[in-house]
């Protein structure tokens, strides 16, 4: 069967491809395998061949599947062939013609499940009380090495849904607009600190803080699965939850990255998609207007671990830097392109061994390095990176470490 949903790779997409293979050395699935059926340029090339008539065969799931959607690829491709977009499209055409049943439930997992608060709820005490009884050996071997990434979960999880918060002290009057919070599916629950910090250091910077109680998961982890319906729809619903906002902030890089491609999964998304930041850009640029103050420098060196989400994706290389280093401390780069850690969504539970292989090498980059404390941007980093380094090294979100700094949080995530 060949393409057949509206999500599909187009031609014009995957024509943009001049097969010059410039994309190879950046890709760290080609990098591990010397394949070309595990690098851009292949799978583009694939894609072409569904697109003309051939089957979605299993060869074709094995190589789609390979890909860890990393868009290393997009930032050095001068053809600008939008890969990204194009392998989501190519993941909704294998969820209709090769739905197989263990595939369909992660798919509901992740387009259903993570949309609903009473399931992650749910998930988080069962995991909570995993965690505090030490009986991690009960659930799924596969599921085992990202549990040990997660921070302490709490059973009683609280929801910063449906707040509003004013401005804080001499710039309550400032008036600098309404910010709008996602507060994630997991990040509110399992980072709860990293949506706190964000509310109180852009209180302090002049902003209300709205969580618009009809939010809901941005939809990236069912874009990147396949489960193409399920993202229209999340899309939509963040689309109407935060159409009055001036500006929409994110916390984990991976959703706002997701958020700023919704032009694509809803109808009129565009105009969302423009009002979408990554925390860590409008904290910087706070920082740099004076709004938010600035630490005294200090030697103690933090390592910087740039989120693909980040990246990549957004082209975002600098604030967090600029924000590690308003804490006062002195980032430490520990891979000077940007490759992916291997947590990548459900990759790590899809392809266990490529993922294993760049978390191993993640860590071995932050322990070449030196410093015990990691930066890191993205939640499924972060679990990635503490279940490769584990408990000598402390992993944080950039903003966490800044709002201790200036001493408007407590140290929360341990
Ligand atoms: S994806 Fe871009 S960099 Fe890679 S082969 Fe095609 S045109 Fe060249
Ligand atoms: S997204 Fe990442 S893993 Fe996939 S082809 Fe591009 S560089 Fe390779």
């Amino acid at each position: 069967m060949p393409f057949s949903t509206p999500f599909a790779p187009t031609s014009q997409e995957l024509g943009s491809c001049v097969e010059c293979g410039l994309c190879l050395p950046a890709c760290p699935t080609f990098r591990m395998t010397g394949l070309e059926t595990a690098s851009p340029r292949g799978r583009l090339t694939a894609m072409s061949a569904v697109l003309a008539g051939r089957p979605i065969d299993a060869a074709f799931e094995e190589m789609m599947n390979g890909c860890l959607q990393c868009k290393a690829c997009e930032t050095v491709c001068p053809a600008f062939v939008p890969f990204g977009r194009v392998m989501e499209g190519a993941k909704a055409e294998i969820a209709v013609a090769r739905n197989s049943l263990p595939s369909r439930l992660r798919r509901l997992i992740l387009g259903k499940g993570l949309a609903s608060r009473s399931v992650v709820k749910l998930a988080t005490a069962a995991a909570a009380v995993l965690q505090k009884t030490g009986t991690a050996f009960l659930i799924p071997k596969g599921l085992r090495p990202g549990f040990r990434g997660l921070r302490p979960l709490s059973i009683w999880s609280s929801s910063r849904v449906g707040q509003s918060s004013p401005p804080l002290g001499e710039d309550e009057a400032s008036g600098r607009g309404t910010v709008g919070l996602l507060v994630g599916c997991v990040t509110d629950p399992w980072f709860g600190s990293v949506n706190e910090a964000a509310t109180r250091l852009l209180n302090k910077a002049g902003y209300v803080v709205i969580t618009p109680a009809d939010q809901s998961c941005c939809g990236a982890l069912a874009a990147h699965d396949g489960a193409a319906k399920d993202a229209s729809r999340l899309a939509a619903q963040n689309a109407g939850a935060f159409e009055a906002m001036d500006t929409l902030v994110v916390t984990s890089a991976g959703c706002s990255a997701h958020m700023k491609q919704y032009g694509h999964w809803t109808e009129g998304g565009e105009y969302i998609a423009k009002k979408v930041h990554d925390i860590t850009e409008l904290v910087a640029d706070a920082i740099g207007k004076g709004w938010l103050p600035t630490m005294a420098e200090t030697l103690e060196p933090v390592a910087i671990q740039d989120p693909c989400h980040l990246r990549h994706a957004q082209r975002i290389v600098d604030e967090p830097r600029r924000v590690v280093q308003a804490a006062g401390f002195k980032p430490i780069e520990i891979d000077p392109v940007g490759t992916c850690c291997g947590a990548a969504g459900v990759y790590s539970v899809l392809q266990p061994e490529s993922s294993n292989r760049l978390g191993v090498q993640k860590a071995d980059q932050v322990r070449a390095a030196g410093p015990t404390t990691v930066a890191s941007a993205n939640p499924g980093c972060e679990m990635q990176l503490r279940q490769h380094l584990g408990e000598d090294y402390r992993i944080v979100h950039p903003i966490e470490l800044y709002a201790e700094a200036i001493g408007i949080l407590g140290r929360a995530d341990q």
